[in-house]
């Protein structure tokens, strides 16, 4: 009965526990979904009330309205990747591909958004042997891409996002690497849970929905691999996730 009843404790406690979780979780859902839907009603609403007659804030209300659109759409694609992966719907399409092809891709398409925030993003792919990884490809692309969103996001101008992969008998180890913000030692913990950011109004500003890196996590745990996070505040952070080869 002794061990029955504290059987029954734990599960109490488990529940409760994730009853907090789920609470914080939708908290936070109609946090995020609230602020751009206040913004399309108050531009729609000043339209409807006589602005779209003005023709000097017409077009400028409405464009404003289509970007927080855009934004809540943003928002819900990236809640429903999350869902994907915790009701264990996704299914992983491994293929065989150069990883080093797939990194020169990532930072071909994200040069530009480099150059905006005035950082350098850089990879040296150390001759054109390729190196072969079992994965999926369009998942590792978005693990990339986040991670190297990220470093220029969270950067200082003349800042700099170098991606590297170290190869060892049956792994690669692929690092983005930048000199920017950094991130405090109580804060590396909670880096990876849905919603976390370091700076709430900082990271909102920046386009952030505190999901990309939860994301990324989830897709390396459906790989079965790891990502390592290494940072200093105000020196930059370096995060690893390793990749499985293959010949
Ligand atoms: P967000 O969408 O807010 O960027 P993420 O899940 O991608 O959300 O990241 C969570 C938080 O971790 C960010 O808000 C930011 O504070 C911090 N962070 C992530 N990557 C970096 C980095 N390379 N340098 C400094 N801070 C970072």
């Amino acid at each position: 009965v002794k061990e029955w009843e504290s059987n029954n404790k734990i599960d109490a406690a488990e529940a409760q526990k994730k009853e907090a979780f789920q609470k914080e979780f939708l908290g936070n859902v109609a946090h995020e979904l609230k602020t751009p839907i206040t913004n399309i009603q108050g531009y729609v609403h000043t339209l409807i009330d006589g602005a779209l007659y003005d023709k000097t804030v017409n077009e400028k209300f409405l464009l404003k309205a289509s970007k927080s659109a855009d934004r809540l759409q943003y928002l819900v694609e990236e809640l429903l990747t999350i869902n994907r992966f915790e009701h264990g719907t996704l299914k992983l399409n491994k293929t065989k591909f150069d990883i080093k092809e797939l990194c020169e891709d990532v930072v071909e398409i994200l040069e530009d958004k480099g150059t905006k925030h005035n950082t350098n993003l850089r990879f040296n792919k150390k001759g054109d042997k390729p190196i072969f990884v079992l994965a999926d490809k369009q998942l590792i692309h978005q693990v990339l891409t986040n991670l190297i969103v990220n470093g220029i996001k969270y950067n200082k101008p003349e800042g700099f996002i170098k991606v590297e992969i170290k190869q060892f008998d049956q792994k690669v180890i692929v690092s983005i690497i930048d000199n920017g913000l950094g991130i405090g030692e109580k804060d590396i913990p909670r880096l990876f849970e849905r919603f976390y950011r370091v700076d709430q109004s900082r990271a909102r500003a920046l386009g952030g929905t505190g999901l990309g890196l939860a994301i990324v996590k989830h897709i390396l745990n459906a790989h079965e691999q790891t990502i390592s996070v290494n940072s200093e505040l105000n020196a930059g952070s370096t995060f690893s996730f390793s990749l499985e080869t293959t010949k």
